[in-house]
């Protein structure tokens, strides 16, 4: 079968995993499954992002997640909401949301700010609209491995490896970092896949020797450049998820080009797994709203 696109071999490099690219092919089939879904249902399916504050990088944030859902015709609804709101407000917000019909899909932008409970804020989303896949009810489902809509960033590094390696199944996995976010996901994703997981962190004795023994290697650390070119097992694949500001620019958690001569995968930052998260999170709206419906589609993420 021929590569995708977004899969490109290079003489002498890694193969580079074109992140942009493949949320760009993501997009479009969830474009077409939601133009389907919506002749079904009589409406298009819909994402409400909640945006607290004026953190710059949110905003950012936001005004694609607009832009790429309504991209993909689905439709957007958004709600800023100053800093200073109580938390008992934006409660009361999200409430109001998980009862109205006509939302498939609720995402509050983190961060919040400092006065505000997070995880409170985010189990009050019905765990059906829960697209980001953090309430404690969709954590449970991942762990249990029953139905449920999962994290984006780290779906999307398992699609991502699928995609460039095929079957995965009894691969060893080397996931840096345990967050909520991304790590422990990330873990329990690429578990269901059949690899063997092992969870790095802070406190991991010998972290270079261990992610010398890993088939994927996924750092998602926040740290700039931590994961030299002599950590990774020649012809690895390397999944960055890091996002990290630097005075060089925008970079991941693995020195790129040293490791992209060792690597035989690795993704890019910026445009590796970044665009990722935002085509997995159209995925997942276009999945609770097929859900919500009781109406069947194509996974655009199980292809
Ligand atoms: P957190 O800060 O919540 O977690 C970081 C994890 O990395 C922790 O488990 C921590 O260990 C571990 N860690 C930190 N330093 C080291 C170290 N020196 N050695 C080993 N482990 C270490 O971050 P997130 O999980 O939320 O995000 C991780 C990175 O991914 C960030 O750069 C973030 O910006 C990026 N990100 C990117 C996304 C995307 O769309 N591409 C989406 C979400 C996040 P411990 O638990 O022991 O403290």
């Amino acid at each position: 079968m021929p590569l995708p696109d977004f899969i490109q071999p290079r003489d002498g490099l890694a193969t580079l995993i074109d992140g942009k690219r493949a949320a760009g092919a993501l997009d479009a089939a969830v474009a077409a499954q939601a133009a389907a879904l919506s002749s079904r249902i009589g409406r298009k399916p819909c994402l409400a992002v909640v945006l607290v504050g004026d953190d710059p990088a949110s905003h950012v944030y936001v005004r694609n997640k607009v832009r790429r859902t309504e991209a993909a015709g689905l439709i957007s609804q958004e709600f800023r909401r100053p800093a200073d709101m109580a938390e008992a407000d934006l409660i009361t917000l999200v409430e109001s949301l998980n009862a109205d019909p006509d939302v498939d899909g609720i995402l509050v932008q983190m961060p919040l700010p400092g006065h505000m409970d997070a995880r409170r804020v985010v189990e009050t989303i019905d765990p059906a609209k829960d697209v980001d896949g953090l309430t404690a009810v969709s954590a449970g489902r991942l762990v249990l491995g029953s139905h449920g809509l999962r994290p984006c960033t780290p779906s999307g590094c398992v699609w991502l490896a699928k995609k460039a390696l095929g079957d995965i199944s009894g691969l060893h996995v080397v996931v840096i970092g345990r967050s909520i976010l991304v790590g422990k996901p990330a873990a329990l994703l690429f578990l269901e896949q059949n690899c063997t997981v092992t969870i790095a962190h802070s406190r991991t004795r010998d972290l270079a020797d261990v992610c010398r023994t890993a088939d994927i290697l996924v750092a998602a650390a926040g740290r700039a450049g931590m994961v030299e070119a002599d950590w990774i097992k020649p012809g690895a694949c390397v999944l960055d998820v890091g996002i990290n500001r630097t005075d060089a620019g925008l970079v991941g958690d693995v020195a790129f080009e040293a490791s992209e001569k060792i690597a035989g995968h690795i993704t890019p930052v910026p445009g590796g797994i970044g665009p990722m998260t935002i085509a997995v999170l159209l995925a997942n709206t276009l999945k609770a709203a097929a859900t919500r419906a009781g109406e069947k589609i194509l996974d655009p993420l199980a292809g």
